[in-house]
C-alpha cells in the first residue's frame, strides 16, 4: 500500500514518484509506503492554498458555516477512531489505549474550535476608546492567510490537529507537512477533511522528508504563517526561513521539565504522577517531567518506590493487551536514546533501574523504563532532552534550591509541583519560568488551556483562545467621524 499527497482537493502521487517507508517499531518491519513530496509538490500545494484563500470560498464564510464543516470532521474522526488509533500504534509504537485517547482528543479539538469560532464571531467587533470623540475605532479579526503546519511524530495526528483545527476555524488555508517517521494518521485526516466537504485547496497534505518537503514549505514566499512543532535545531531553521520575508511564526519546541516533590505530599499519588510524567507515551513527550527533584527527607524512600513500580511496567508491542510502554518510534531515535545511556555510564549518575533493552524483547526498538539518581547537575542526561523513557532524580533541601535547579537550563516548556500545601505549590509555580505548570499532577492537557514555552522552548501559544487568535490578524479600522475640518493644511479660515 502506498499513500498519496492531497493537493487542491485531490489525492495525487508526488510529481517525481518518490516514496519512503512506514516502519512498525515493534517489529522493525515496513508496513506501507508513504508518498514523499518534494519542492514541486510543495509549490503546487501552497499555490492551491493561496488561490483558495484569496477566493474567499472558505475565508469569507460565516463562522457558523465553517463550524458545521469542522463538526463533520470531528464526527468523521470519531467514526473511525478505532481504525485510526490502531494505525497510530502501528506507526508510532505507543500503547493502543494511548492512541485511542489521542484520536478522541483530536476529534474534540475540531469541535472545540468550531464552538470557539462561533463564540468569537458572536461577540462582534471590539470598539476601542481612542480618547477622542471625533474618531470611531474598531478592531476586526481576519484569518492570517496561508498556513504552513510542520509537525513531529510523537503525537502524529494530535500535533497536526492542534494547528489544523484552529487554522481552519479561523478561515485560513493550510498545507500540512507531518513527520516522515509517522505520517499515516495524517493521511486518514486528509480523507476525513475531504469527505467533510472542506473546499478544494483549503487543506493540503504533503508527506515527505524534512529537508525535501519541510524546508521548501517553510521558505515558500506565498505562505503567511509557519506553525512548527519539533526540535530546537529544526525550529531554528524554520525561524530563519520565516525571517527571509518576515513572516508570522510560532514554534513549539523541546523541554527538560522539572517535577518538584515536597515531603508533605501523598506518596502514592506522587509515585503515580512521576511515572506518568515520564513513561507515558514512552517519554516521547515535549513536556515530559524528566528531571525530578525530591525533598531530601523523602528522597531515598521515593527513589526506591518509583523504581519498584517502574520495574512492574509491562513493555511490548503497543497493540498487546496490558502494555504500558511501547517501542521507541524509530531506529534513529532508538540509537539516540541508547547513546545518552551509554555516555551516562561515565557521568557519575547512579543507574537505579533499566539502562537499555529489556529482557525477552530481542526485536523492536524497546528500552526499559530507566531511572538515574544522584545525577551531577552538569551531566548531559540532566541537561539535555532525551525524548525517551529516562528520568533523572535528585534531592533538594529548600524551596529556593529546588526553584534554582528547576529554572537552570535553556528550556521553559513545563514544570510540576507536588505538595499537600497548595499555597506552597502556588508560590513555587509563580517562580518557575515555564509556560505550563501542573500542581499535584503531570501532563494532563486540555484543548481549552493555552500551551507553549518560555525561553528556548518556543514562541507563541497553541490551544485555548490563544491558539485560535494565533491564526488571526488584528486590523484596526479607524474612522474620522466628525463634521469639523481637520485643519492642518487646508486652513480655510485664512482664506
Ligand atoms: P524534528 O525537528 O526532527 O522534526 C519536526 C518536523 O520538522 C518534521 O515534520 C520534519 O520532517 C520537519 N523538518 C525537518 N527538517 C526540516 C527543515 N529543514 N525545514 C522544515 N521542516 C523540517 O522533530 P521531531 O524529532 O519530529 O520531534 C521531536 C521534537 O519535537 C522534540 O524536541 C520535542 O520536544 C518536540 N515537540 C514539542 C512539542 C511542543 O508542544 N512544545 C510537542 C511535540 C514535540
Amino acid at each position: 500500500m502506498t499513500t498519496e499527497l492531497y493537493i487542491d482537493g485531490a489525492f495525487v502521487a508526488p510529481r517525481k514518484g518518490a516514496t519512503l517507508a512506514a516502519i512498525d517499531p515493534a517489529t522493525e518491519q515496513e508496513f506501507a509506503r508513504i508518498a514523499a513530496g518534494q519542492d514541486e509538490d510543495v509549490d503546487r500545494a501552497v499555490r492551491a492554498a493561496r488561490t483558495a484563500f484569496d477566493s474567499g470560498k472558505w475565508s469569507d464564510l460565516a463562522a457558523s458555516d465553517r463550524a458545521s464543516v469542522l463538526r463533520q470532521v470531528a464526527a468523521g474522526i470519531r467514526a473511525q477512531l478505532k481504525e485510526i488509533a490502531a494505525l497510530e500504534t502501528r506507526d508510532n509504537g505507543k500503547p493502543l489505549p494511548e492512541s485511542e485517547w489521542d484520536i478522541a482528543d483530536a476529534a474534540f479539538c475540531f469541535d472545540y474550535y468550531a464552538d470557539l469560532a462561533e463564540e468569537v464571531a458572536a461577540k462582534g467587533v471590539d470598539q476601542v476608546d481612542v480618547g477622542d470623540p471625533r474618531f470611531d475605532s474598531r478592531i476586526w479579526r481576519e484569518p492570517v492567510g496561508v498556513v504552513a503546519a510542520i509537525t513531529p511524530w510523537n503525537f502524529p495526528m494530535l500535533m497536526a490537529v492542534w494547528k489544523v483545527a484552529p487554522a481552519l476555524a479561523a478561515g485560513c488555508s493550510v498545507v500540512l507537512k507531518p513527520s516522515e517517521l509517522c505520517s499515516m494518521s495524517c493521511v486518514e485526516l486528509a480523507k476525513i477533511i475531504h469527505e467533510a466537504g472542506v473546499p478544494a485547496g483549503v487543506f493540503n497534505l504533503i508527506t515527505g522528508f524534512g529537508p525535501e518537503a519541510g524546508a521548501p514549505l517553510s521558505e515558500h514566499p506565498l505562505v503567511d504563517k509557519i506553525a512548527f512543532t519539533g526540535s530546537i535545531p529544526t525550529g531554528r531553521k524554520v525561524m530563519h526561513a520565516a525571517s527571509l520575508s518576515i513572516r508570522n511564526v510560532s514554534l513549539e519546541l523541546g523541554g527538560k521539565s522539572p517535577f518538584i516533590v515536597f515531603a508533605d505530599c501523598d506518596i502514592d499519588k506522587a509515585v503515580e504522577w512521576i511515572l506518568f510524567g515520564i513513561f507515558w507515551n514512552k517519554g516521547e513527550v515535549c513536556s515530559a517531567t524528566s528531571r525530578v527533584l525530591i525533598e531530601k527527607s523523602l528522597y531515598p524512600r521515593m527513589v526506591e518506590r518509583v523504581a519498584e513500580e517502574a520495574r512492574k511496567i509491562t513493555i511490548g508491542a503497543g497493540d498487546r493487551e496490558g502494555v504500558k510502554l511501547g517501542p521507541i518510534v524509530s531506529k534513529s531515535q532508538y540509537d539516540k536514546v541508547l547513546g545518552f545511556l551509554d555516555r551516562a555510564r561515565s557521568s557519575g549518575a547512579r543507574l537505579v533501574t533499566g539502562g537499555g533493552r529489556p529482557d525477552g524483547l530481542p526485536t523492536g526498538y524497546f528500552i526499559a523504563p530507566t531511572i538515574y539518581a544522584d545525577v551531577p547537575l552538569e551531566a548531559e542526561i540532566w541537561q539535555q532532552e532525551i525524548f525517551g523513557p529516562v528520568v533523572c532524580i535528585n534531592p533538594f533541601e529548600t524551596d529556593e534550591e529546588a526553584i534554582r535547579i528547576a529554572n537552570d537550563g535553556p528550556y521553559g516548556l513545563a514544570g510540576a509541583v507536588m505538595s499537600d500545601d497548595l499555597a506552597r505549590c502556588d508560590r513555587v509555580a509563580a517562580k518557575l519560568r515555564a509556560g505550563i505548570i501542573w500542581i499535584n499532577c503531570s501532563q494532563p492537557t486540555f484543548a481549552q488551556a493555552p500551551w507553549g514555552g518560555y525561553k528556548s522552548s518556543g514562541v507563541g501559544r497553541e490551544l485555548g483562545e490563544a491558539g485560535f487568535h494565533a491564526y488571526l490578524e488584528t486590523k484596526q479600522v479607524t474612522r474620522f467621524d466628525h463634521r469639523e475640518e481637520w485643519g492642518w493644511y487646508l486652513d480655510k479660515g485664512r482664506g
